[in-house]
């Protein structure tokens, strides 16, 4: 299936470094410490790529031997990761621009319907920035990622992004069909969600990968997600089948 040339929001990085330390992300044996490395090391990439095309205004500079023309950032920049998996995106992107805001948007989502849950978002009444990053390491169901769009365009953001370290064909085809003036920048696409809405091969749950949080409910032996979420899932990909 040919995502790239469907969508051509989507941007799926070519770089060797990126797919070079995808590959590290992704191995079961890699500790949370590396993991959290891995994501920063990876969010830097992504947020270089994702920015290529921001807006600058010319300015004037004063080296130490004459005034020269130079450039500065045109557009006022929101970073809002989705907790708790975002969090680890937000200080590499801070590095590549330090007057970044950084707005928190809680969403979890509901293991049996998968479907977002909202439970913090202190956004003001307007919009503070121009363009908003989506900082959010699986984009899976596109559940998630749709959800805070629509937050951000509600709040007046012009322009947004979603920058994901990995994305699932369906959450592509979700966020995408809800709103195709959403850059897609990613480290990868991967094969599909599997019935409890994980991607595969993935790797596995960001959050606890990253905050070492293996002991929670969805880890016991025996738990499952149910049927509801099954046919999220089976809906999804019937929908993205359908598109073909
Ligand atoms: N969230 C994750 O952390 N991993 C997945 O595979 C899907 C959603």
């Amino acid at each position: 299936m040919d995502l790239a040339g469907r969508y051509p929001n989507l941007h799926v990085s070519q770089h060797p470094l990126v797919a070079h330390k995808l590959a590290l992300l992704r191995a079961r044996s890699t500790e949370p410490k590396l993991f959290r490395e891995l994501v920063r090391e990876l969010s830097w990439l992504l947020g270089y790529e994702a920015m290529a095309d921001l807006t600058t205004q010319p300015i004037t500079v004063e080296t130490p031997l004459e005034p020269t023309a130079g450039a500065e950032l045109e557009p006022k920049v929101g970073l809002v990761p989705v907790l708790r998996a975002g969090l680890g995106m937000v200080d590499a992107m801070l590095e590549l621009m330090p007057s970044a805001e950084v707005w928190h948007i809680g969403l979890y989502r509901d293991e049996r319907s998968l479907k977002p849950v909202e439970y913090y978002n202190k956004l003001p009444d307007a919009a503070t920035v121009q363009v908003c990053l989506i900082l959010d390491p699986m984009l899976a169901t596109g559940g998630s990622s749709s959800a805070t769009v629509d937050i951000l365009k509600h709040w007046g953001a012009a322009r947004i992004k979603q920058v994901s370290l990995i994305a699932a064909p369906e959450g592509v085809a979700t966020l995408s069909a809800a709103h195709p003036d959403v850059d897609i920048h990613v480290a990868a696409v991967d094969r599909a969600l599997n019935e409890r809405g994980y991607i595969v091969p993935g790797l596995g749950d960001a959050g606890d990968r990253q905050f070492g949080t293996f002991a929670g409910p969805s880890s016991e032996p025996g738990h499952a997600s149910g049927d509801e979420a099954a046919e999220v899932v089976r809906r999804l990909q019937r929908t993205l089948a359908g598109e073909e």
